[in-house]
Formats: C-alpha cells, sequence, structure tokens
C-alpha cells in the first residue's frame, strides 16, 4: 500500500532540508501525513486492543506482522523493485513512532526488518542477494535478523569471537550471537564473524546465513522486562557452511556494516522510543481527565498538569531530534552524531514517560489492568539496545570533539 506513496514521497526528504524543516504534523508533506494516518489507523484499531495480551503471554504477533507486510512497513526505505515502499527515512521514522505507540513489541520486529536485516543488505547486498533477501523480507513474507552482540561482548562489537573459515567455495561459521530480537522467527541472519583475527576488527566480516543451514540453532526464548511479544534468543552456529556467495560487501568489511547499520537504525529505535513515550502520554492525560479525586478531576491539579507538561516537552523535543537526523540522512548530509542524540533523547524520554505516566494513574499504573505498567517496562530496553545511552554519550561527545578539533 504504502508504495503507492513512494513515487510522489521520493526525494521529498531531500526538499525538506533544502526549503523547509517540519516542526509539526500539520506541516509534513501530504505524503508523509498519509503514512502516518494509515499506521495510526493500524495501531489503534489491530495492535493496541491486543498487546496486553500478547505482552500477557508472550505471543509473537504473526497476523500484525502478516499486516505490516501488506501494508508495506516491512520495506519501508527498500526500493520499489524490490518490493518495497521507496520512501525516506522521515516517513520511517514516523511510521515506527505511530506503530509502536500501538505495541512496542511489533514496533522492535518492524524496525529489525527494516533497520537491522533490510538496511545492510540494500546497501551491501549484491543484486541476486537482493533478489533473494530483500524482494520476500519487505513484503513481509519472510523475516530477518542481525547478528552482532555476543555473549562475551555487546558494546564492544569489535571483540567478535565467532569466526568464518574459508574452505575452498564455502565459509564454515562457528560461534554464538547473543540477544538476537526475531532469532525465534527469522528465515536469515546477518551474522558478523571474524574471517582475519590479527587484523582485529578489520578482520570481520558480514554474512547472509539461512536459520535453517545445518548447524544452526537456537537457545531459549529470554524471558524478558518488556517488548515480550518479540522473540530473543541467542543464535548458535556449530560449524555452518555458506557458499561464499553469502558475504555481504567484501571480507573485512563487516564492521563497517554494523556500525553503518546501527547510525541509521538508530533513528528507529529513536521512532519506536516516541512511539511508547506517546502511548505513555495517551494514557496519562486520558486517565487524569476521567479520574476525580476531592470533587474534580485529577487533570485540575497542578501537580499533575506538571506531570503531563514534562512528559508532552520530553517527547516533542525528541521528536524533533529525531525527524532531524532522518532528513539530514535524508538529504545525504552526515547524521552520526544527531541520530545517537535522537536515539538517547528519545528512549529517555520514553523511560520518563513510562514512569510519570504511572504515577500519574497511582494504583491503577502499578496493575496490568491498564496500559502504563507495559509502557514503563517497554521503554527500558530503548536505552540499550543499538547502542546503550553510554555508548551514544560516546558517539555525540567524539563527533563534538572532532568539530571543534
Ligand atoms: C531485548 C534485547 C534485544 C537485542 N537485540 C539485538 C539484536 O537483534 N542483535 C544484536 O546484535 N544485539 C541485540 N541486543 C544486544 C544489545 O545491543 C546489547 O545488549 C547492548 O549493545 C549492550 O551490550 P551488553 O549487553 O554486552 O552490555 P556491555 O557492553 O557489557 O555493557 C555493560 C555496561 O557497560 C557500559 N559500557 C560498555 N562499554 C562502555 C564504554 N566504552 N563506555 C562507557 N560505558 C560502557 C554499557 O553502557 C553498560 O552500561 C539486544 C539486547 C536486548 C536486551
Amino acid at each position: 500500500m504504502l508504495a503507492t506513496l513512494s513515487r510522489s514521497a521520493a526525494g521529498v526528504g531531500r526538499r525538506a532540508l533544502a526549503s523547509r524543516s517540519y516542526l509539526t504534523h500539520a506541516q509534513l508533506p501530504e505524503e508523509h501525513q498519509m503514512v502516518r494516518e494509515m499506521c495510526r489507523t493500524f495501531a489503534d484499531t489491530d495492535l493496541a486492543p491486543n498487546a496486553g495480551a500478547w505482552d500477557k503471554n508472550h505471543t509473537f504477533p504473526a497476523a500484525a506482522v502478516k499486516q505490516l507486510g501488506e501494508l508495506g512497513l516491512m520495506g519501508i526505505s527498500v526500493p520499489e523493485e524490490h518490493g518495497g515502499a521507496g520512501l525516506d527515512y522521515l516517513a520511517y521514522a514516523i511510521a515506527m513512532e505511530e506503530v509502536s505507540r500501538g505495541c512496542a513489541s511489533t514496533g522492535v520486529i518492524m524496525s529489525v526488518q527494516n533497520s537491522l536485516f533490510g538496511f545492510p543488505v540494500k546497501e551491501f547486498g549484491t543484486p541476486e542477494q537482493k533478489d533473494e533477501y530483500l524482494t520476500p523480507y519487505a513484503g513481509g513474507a519472510k523475516l530477518g535478523c542481525f547478528g552482532l552482540s555476543e555473549p562475551g561482548n555487546g558494546s564492544d562489537a569489535g571483540a567478535a569471537s565467532t569466526t568464518a573459515v574459508k574452505e575452498g567455495s564455502e565459509y564454515v561459521i562457528s560461534g554464538t550471537k547473543a540477544w538476537i530480537t526475531n532469532a525465534h522467527d527469522a528465515d536469515a541472519a546477518v551474522v558478523f564473524a571474524t574471517t582475519d583475527k590479527s587484523l582485529k576488527h578489520k578482520g570481520i566480516s558480514a554474512f547472509i546465513v539461512p536459520t535453517d543451514s545445518p548447524g544452526f540453532s537456537l537457545g531459549k526464548k529470554e524471558d524478558k522486562l518488556g517488548i515480550r511479544a518479540s522473540s530473543t534468543g541467542n543464535l548458535i552456529m556449530e560449524g555452518v557452511r555458506v557458499p561464499e556467495t553469502a558475504l555481504l560487501g567484501e571480507e573485512g568489511m563487516g564492521f563497517k556494516i554494523a556500525m553503518m547499520t546501527l547510525d541509521a537504525g538508530r533513528i528507529g529505535i529513536a521512532g519506536q522510543a516516541l512511539g511508547i513515550a506517546s502511548a505513555a502520554i495517551d494514557c496519562a492525560t486520558n486517565y487524569a481527565l476521567e479520574r476525580k479525586a476531592f470533587g474534580a478531576p485529577i487533570a485540575k491539579l497542578q501537580a499533575v498538569q506538571t506531570h503531563l507538561s514534562k512528559m508532552a516537552v520530553a517527547r516533542d523535543s525528541a521528536r524533533l531530534l529525531t525527524w532531524r537526523a532522518a532528513m539530514l540522512k535524508d538529504a545525504g548530509q552526515p547524521y552520526i552524531k544527531e541520530a545517537a542524540m535522537a536515539k538517547l533523547a528519545a528512549s529517555e524520554a520514553a523511560t520518563m514517560c513510562g514512569h510519570t505516566a504511572i504515577q500519574v494513574l497511582g494504583g491503577m499504573g502499578y496493575v496490568s489492568d491498564m496500559p502504563a505498567e507495559r509502557h514503563y517496562r517497554d521503554a527500558r530496553i530503548t536505552e540499550i539496545y543499538e547502542g546503550t545511552s553510554e555508548v551514544q554519550h560516546l558517539v555525540i561527545a567524539g563527533n563534538l570533539l572532532k568539530e571543534y578539533s
């Protein structure tokens, strides 16, 4: 469905920076407003009413994921010739916010498919790899995952201990990737493995590995604090043989591919965090208008108004940072520092809004009859994955210092 918007939206991101900045939803180009409206309706009708039960039962939202594919949301920036919507990153950030407002688990499934799996295949894949690993994935018929972290290293991604040894026209991959989103539902994984240990991070290469390969197995499903409807687990590879055509990019390019993927992916996670923050604000504000104390709705109390105001300021300022990062990327300008700022600010806004919404609801915030406690739990991961907040500070300060030296 989104593909029908893509022709008119192509280049909108580039025009956005050249001509004007968008500060409110009403100022967005028509195409982006339509993306927002479509995602909002989908979130309100198909995601939000089910998100609590999916969370409680750890249910993978299979039907919703299929719908994401049908709506064009599983390959938002994948070109149309590969089954995607061909839209820009501003559209992606907006879609991520609206979908995650309905269900943060569905949001992370969509973000991994678009950012962590789709982006590296789109940017570095051969035409054959794109045919096999973009087209069915962008349409949602198949699901991908991204295996960078390991039990022994997460933030220190350059210290990968998974190895890929060349044997004739094949690579033999051995090692374990940890914490992998979509692990139990994925058809293929982008896996990072060392092809030359002596070169340290410059000896890491990226591979596309089908999850039904002999020697490929999964660890247990992690029992998580939040985003419980998405699966997370180890990818265990014991002598997995892939043809040399499974190499993504060139040998030794893996670390660069991983970092570029995460730089762009942070815009999607910022969108997810904004969606969680918005859901918490919706919940708290509606409750404050309904709940009466001392003869009037608690929304009349100045202390409650201060809570609502702080939430709105944090969410709106993080949204502007997110849109800025997306528009810079769409305009082909440097955006790494800005994407890290967006992810940092949006994830902090999400955790603050989740925390504060519970306060506004009082006792009702603490029980699962209301969604506030789920938003609080879901928010926390956005400060950890795709680079912890501490790592975002390193990226931001590193770029800032470069600008001054
Ligand atoms: C639910 C979930 C889903 C995930 N999905 C994926 C996925 O799909 N694919 C994938 O590859 N990974 C995934 N991850 C892994 C995630 O990216 C890592 O957990 C994260 O990068 C942190 O790594 P770590 O857990 O090893 O923590 P560590 O790196 O051990 O960090 C521990 C603490 O030390 C701090 N720290 C570490 N290094 C520095 C430094 N240089 N300066 C300052 N502080 C530092 C960290 O900020 C943190 O506070 C997922 C994790 C979770 C929990």
